[in-house]
């Protein structure tokens, strides 16, 4: 590999200047933290990138920590599917930990809180709570039940543990300041009642600690060194640092959380709650339906780790907020395709072709490069006979001299093939061509080493033989939103700029060397663009999906409008 010398990112800064000061480089430790309540989307990839990035640069382990404290939202489908997605990126984790696994250490150090008179159990209704809490600017006021006994909260805290009331009616709070500027801060609660069963702990528990109860802690136990998170959690900060210090020793290390800006993408959506409503309202098929910007989704449309990983890398780590344009996600893919997937010949909108003066019945196989730009994917054979399918966008009966394909009169080359010269063309009853005649020059083989197979002409087309050719279904995909920032509008829903015509479905004619695909081989239709082998192929059918033209022409599009 290439080693470049690339500048540090400010996390990176952090974490230089932590180890100049008191760090070691041994005690470095990141993690990366999901929620098990979806699957993982391209935000989440850059947090994956970010925290397993510092491992790689650091050589320190990162963990793997499920951050699973909502039984109401949270399944084992979902640990399954975030682990597949972490190990397709390239990332080996060191420990695989669950908050859940903290549960006795959460709930015997919420009881040394009580202790200290430091956490209190309320029963007031939320509505009560709120309205106690204040505003920013006028500090709250302390509920009836903030000075309540030592006794009296244990012997709550524990009924609650016990399952002896219904959700809603009590919770713990901790003990903090009802005026601190910090809203955060003014007796936020630790701990709720859930009759729900958990995916790992079933029933053991129906207690359930908060996030900022849990993760601190679960941090601290798992002596992470730098807790990294979006910025939405910088005002948690204060309160993460509260939680630890009511447990942090001397001898063990303090882990410190700090902010980085989310990663907002260009005509779509990472926000795993919105993800599944497209699941559920049925606009898309599932999480890993090709359209979707989950890892899973992205891995079906014939994306590559690397191509991922390029991106994150050259977007980087920011402090503020932006949105990054998705085209340059679809740049990295086209870069990284480019370099390892052989070539194909295959024709989406078929006009036929027939070749007048070639023999009829006669049938060849041309040598054919799989790769200019890999010697080592080497070559195939690909069958030429007097009838061929060509695009449909490729013949006009006239055109100006920019139109470099086939026209009346002109001539091109066929890709590995022979040149070619229009001479006829056959019309429906409405007018549509249906039907090209054409001569060919025998001589012009390509890389037969005669003087007409050198000769020049400006344009060459793709093809195939359509007695050799086989069917597929292609399955074309355009942006699942219309609009660049469908999460951006305060007034209008994100579901009202769904795409209605994100999918189109086709057959395609396929060259024979196909055959035999399977699902998640990539390749470069020639001319139209990359295309993967679908996880619904069977024996019976096979089922493309295109990843991404060989142009950015939503780019071009945009810049006519
Ligand atoms: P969602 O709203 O989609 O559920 P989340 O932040 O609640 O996102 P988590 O599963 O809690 O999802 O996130 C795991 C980690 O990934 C967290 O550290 C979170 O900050 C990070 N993360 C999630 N979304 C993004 C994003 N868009 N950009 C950068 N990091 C993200
Ligand atoms: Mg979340």
């Amino acid at each position: 590999m290439e080693e470049t010398k690339k500048s540090l990112n400010f996390i990176e800064h952090i974490v230089e200047e932590d180890l100049a000061n008191d760090y070691s480089k041994d005690s470095l430790r990141f993690r990366f933290p999901p929620e098990p309540n979806g699957y993982l989307h391209l935000g989440h990839a850059s947090s994956i990138c970010l925290n397993f990035g510092l491992g790689e640069s650091y050589d320190a382990p990162v963990n793997l920590r499920f951050d699973d404290t909502n039984p109401e939202k949270e399944e084992k489908e979902y640990v399954d599917a975030i682990k597949r997605d972490v190990e397709w990126m390239g990332y080996k984790w060191d420990k695989e930990c669950y908050a859940s696994d903290y549960f006795q250490e959460l709930y015997d150090w919420a009881v040394m809180l009580i202790k200290e008179g430091k956490a209190y159990v309320d029963s007031q209704s939320s509505e009560e709570m709120a309205d106690q809490k204040g505003t920013p600017t006028r500090p709250g006021t302390a509920g009836p039940y903030r000075n309540q006994s030592v006794e009296e909260n244990l012997d709550l805290f524990e009924r609650m543990k016990n399952g002896e009331f219904e959700e809603g009616k009590y919770v713990l709070r901790a003990k903090i300041d009802m005026a601190s500027s910090n809203m955060l801060m003014r007796d936020p609660i630790l701990y709720r009642v859930l009759h729900k069963a958990h995916h790992r702990t079933n029933t053991d528990w129906c207690i359930y600690p908060m996030y900022d109860w849990t993760h601190g802690q679960s941090d601290y136990l798992e002596q992470v060194s730098h807790s990294l998170c979006t910025l939405e959690f910088l005002p948690h900060r204060e309160l993460y640092d509260w939680c630890l210090d009511q447990l942090v020793s001397k001898d063990k290390l303090r882990p410190k959380q700090r902010e980085f800006a989310r990663r907002n993408l260009s005509h779509t959506i990472v926000s795993k709650r919105k993800l599944l409503k497209l699941v559920e309202e049925g606009v898309v098929n599932s999480w890993d339906d090709p359209r979707m910007p989950t890892i899973s989704g992205l891995r079906r449309r014939g994306y590559t780790p690397e191509s991922i990983r390029n991106f994150a890398d050259t977007v980087g780590i920011a402090k503020r907020e932006n949105l990054v344009d998705v085209s340059l996600l679809e740049f990295h893919v086209r870069e990284h395709l480019n370099k390892i997937t052989p070539r194909v010949m295959a024709v989406l909108n078929p006009l036929k072709l027939v070749i007048t003066n070639y023999p009829e019945g006669r049938e060849e196989w041309l040598d054919a490069e799989n790769s200019p730009e890999d010697e080592s994917l080497g070559s195939r054979k690909v069958p030429f006979s007097s009838e061929l399918y060509i695009e449909q966008e490729d013949f006009r009966e006239e055109a100006n001299k920019k139109f470099f394909r086939l026209k009346l009169g002109k001539e091109v080359r066929l890709k590995n093939g022979y040149i070619i010269k229009a001479e006829s063309c056959t019309k429906d009853k409405d007018g549509n061509i249906i039907e090209v005649q054409c001569t060919y020059d025998p001589k012009s083989k390509s890389g037969s080493g005669t003087e007409e197979s050198l000769r020049k002409v400006k344009g060459t087309l793709h093809w195939v033989s359509i007695k050799h050719a086989i069917e597929a279904e292609v399955r074309v995909y355009d942006r699942l939103f219309t609009d660049e920032n469908p999460d951006g509008h305060n007034d209008r829903d994100f579901m009202e700029f769904v795409n209605p015509d994100s999918l189109k479905v086709i057959t395609g004619y396929l060259e024979p060397s196909l055959k035999d695909v399977k699902p998640g081989e990539r390749f470069q239709f020639q001319r139209l663009g990359y295309f993967n082998v679908d996880t619904d192929t069977t024996s019976e059918k096979l089922v493309f999906n295109r990843t991404v033209t060989l142009r950015d022409t939503w780019a071009k599009l945009q810049q006519k409008n």
